[in-house]
Formats: structure tokens, C-alpha cells, sequence
């Protein structure tokens, strides 16, 4: 069974994305089109059967580009899990259609990013009855949320120059990381089937931090890995952290009592 810790699994369904955002990888570094292969999804989900956490299809792909894809991937996780299903997407590719389709699949939330400005004139082109209400309005943040059917809609606009984080070999930030960090608990894979510890590492960019491949090993073995096992116990230290964690200021944990015993108890 996979660990009980475990609150995420991300999964990228293929290679491909519309958009070169600057602050993601995807800018300048091209990925032949490609998928994640049925067998070793559906033996991924069946190592999840008793899973009730969330499954995001999010990572570096934009996963409406390839519906057909997607909308397979949603009614295998329906009907092989019991987790909650999102997408995020750029919203490039939602339309009446798009939308049935994921509802019909069994789509729980959609996490809408507006990429171009919260000023975007995102209502004219999201006119399905969808009402979307206000939910958080703080600098660097604003947030809506709406209902299409049975899909809960976040949309929200971030700055990425004031609260983006460093992502595959992109450096947002210089400052030393001595934060612990709970990522590596959850479960990252990319469209090769490399399974990575965060969501801010790619396989091709980062591969030194590959922990297994699930077209080879089951998730449960990568996860019980010395490998994971060891890159886990790094994280959750007040020490220096090494490599791409060194300046990464992702998920910060403050220092104080609380802090340390909750981590201790992982
Ligand atoms: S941030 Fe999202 S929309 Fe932008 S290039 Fe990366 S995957 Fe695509
Ligand atoms: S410190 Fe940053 S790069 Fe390292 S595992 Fe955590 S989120 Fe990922």
C-alpha cells in the first residue's frame, strides 16, 4: 500500500504545453510530443486503489492540449481510485465542449490560472453559467471561485515576480534555504514515467533527483526507496539545504517549536 502520508500524485499525461511561460522551463526547452504509456499507468493506479488523496494533472504539460488523452486518464483514475481528480490548465482549451467532457469523466476541480493578467477578460470567454465569486484579493494573489456542474473552478491570478519559485534549473530566487520541506512526501511524474520528489523538478532537467521510473519499478518499491527514504530525511532538517533545494523558497517552514515537533512526527 502506498504511504498514508501521502496527500498528492501528479501526473503528467503527455509532453506537451501551448505556452512558453518565462517562468517555467517549458520557455526554452522544447519536448518531443510523447505519453505516458497505458500499462504503466493503469499498474500505477492499481498500486492506488485505496488511495484518497488528490490527483492533479498538472506538472509541465498543458493537459487539455491532448483531450482525448486526458479524458481516458480521468475515467481510469474515476473508476480504479478513490482520489479526488484536478487539473490545472491555462484555461486555452476550455470551452462548453472541453468542460462536458471533464465533467462527464468525473473531474472534481479545475485550477484555472490566468497566465495573461487577472485583468484578462476571462468572463467573456467563461460565459457557461458559471458564476464566479471572489474569493481572496491580497498583492501578488487574486483568486475566484465558481462551480461548472460537479466541477469546482479555482481560477487565480499569481505575479510570479513576487511569489514565483525557482523550477527546473530556473532561478527565481538566491536566498539559502534552511526551511524543511514536505514535498518529497508526495508522488511527481512526468509524462517518461520518471518519478520525481517535487513538483519544481523535471526528469530531464533534474536528473539526479529521478527516484524510479514506473515503467519499470511499482510506485510502492520507488517509494519505499533508499533513495527516497534518504532524499525525505534531508528535507525535514533546519540544515543547509544541497543542490536545486539549496535557494528553492517553496513551502517555507518557519523555525519554532511547533514546527519541529510536527516535523518530527513524519
Ligand atoms: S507555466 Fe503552465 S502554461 Fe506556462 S509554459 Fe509552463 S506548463 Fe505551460
Ligand atoms: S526545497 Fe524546493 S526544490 Fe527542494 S524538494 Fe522542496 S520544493 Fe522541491
Amino acid at each position: 500500500m502506498l504511504s498514508t502520508k501521502l496527500k498528492l500524485v501528479d501526473i503528467e499525461v503527455h509532453s506537451r504545453c501551448n505556452r512558453k511561460c518565462w517562468f517555467c522551463p517549458n520557455s526554452y526547452k522544447e519536448r518531443e510530443f510523447d505519453f505516458l504509456g497505458n500499462n504503466a499507468y493503469e499498474r500505477l493506479l492499481q498500486d492506488m486503489k485505496d488511495y484518497k488523496g488528490i490527483i492533479t494533472f498538472a506538472r509541465y504539460h498543458e493537459p487539455l492540449v491532448n483531450g482525448i488523452i486526458l479524458y481516458r486518464r480521468i475515467k481510469q483514475a474515476k473508476e480504479m481510485t478513490k482520489a479526488k481528480l484536478y487539473i490545472n490548465t491555462n484555461g486555452d482549451y476550455l470551452n462548453e465542449t472541453s468542460l462536458d467532457m471533464l465533467n462527464d469523466c468525473g473531474l472534481d476541480v479545475i485550477n484555472l490560472q490566468l497566465y495573461d493578467g487577472y485583468q484578462q477578460p476571462f468572463a467573456e470567454r467563461f460565459d457557461y453559467g458559471v458564476k464566479f465569486d471572489l474569493y481572496k484579493s491580497v498583492p501578488g494573489w487574486v483568486e475566484w471561485r465558481g462551480k461548472y456542474k460537479n466541477i469546482e473552478i479555482r481560477m487565480y491570478w499569481r505575479d510570479f515576480k513576487m511569489n514565483g519559485v525557482n523550477r527546473g534549473d530556473i532561478k527565481l530566487s538566491n536566498r539559502i534555504r534552511t526551511s524543511p520541506c514536505t514535498q518529497p512526501f508526495n508522488v511527481f511524474i512526468d509524462y517518461t514515467g520518471d518519478v520525481l520528489p517535487c513538483c519544481n523538478m523535471r526528469g530531464d532537467i533534474n536528473p539526479e533527483y529521478v527516484m524510479g521510473n514506473i515503467n519499470k519499478d511499482s510506485i510502492i518499491d520507488i517509494m519505499k526507496s533508499k533513495k527516497v527514504k534518504d532524499f525525505q530525511k534531508e528535507m525535514m532538517t533546519f540544515e543547509v539545504k544541497k543542490g536545486v533545494c539549496r535557494t528553492c523558497q517553496f513551502g517555507l517552514f518557519r523555525n519554532n517549536i511547533i514546527n519541529k515537533m510536527l516535523i518530527k512526527k513524519r
